[in-house]
């Protein structure tokens, strides 16, 4: 399973690429995305987001 984050959610914090113990979330567009070839599904990230913007798809 896939994590991601909901484009029309996020603010743009940058509270979950600080979390990510393998650097998989990057900016873009002042919103932040996920790479999934990067991402090893720790869950990590989806705890941290304060707005819940982050689930398994
Ligand atoms: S699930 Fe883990 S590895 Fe994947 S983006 Fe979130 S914190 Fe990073
Ligand atoms: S923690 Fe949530 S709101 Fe903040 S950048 Fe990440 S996904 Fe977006």
């Amino acid at each position: 399973m896939a994590y991601q984050i909901n484009a029309s959610v996020c603010v743009g914090c940058g509270a979950c690429a600080g979390n990510c113990p393998v650097s998989a979330i990057e900016p873009r567009d002042n919103k932040y995305v996920i790479n999934s070839d990067v991402c090893v599904s720790c869950g990590a990230c989806e705890s941290t987001c304060p707005i819940n913007a982050i689930s398994q798809q």
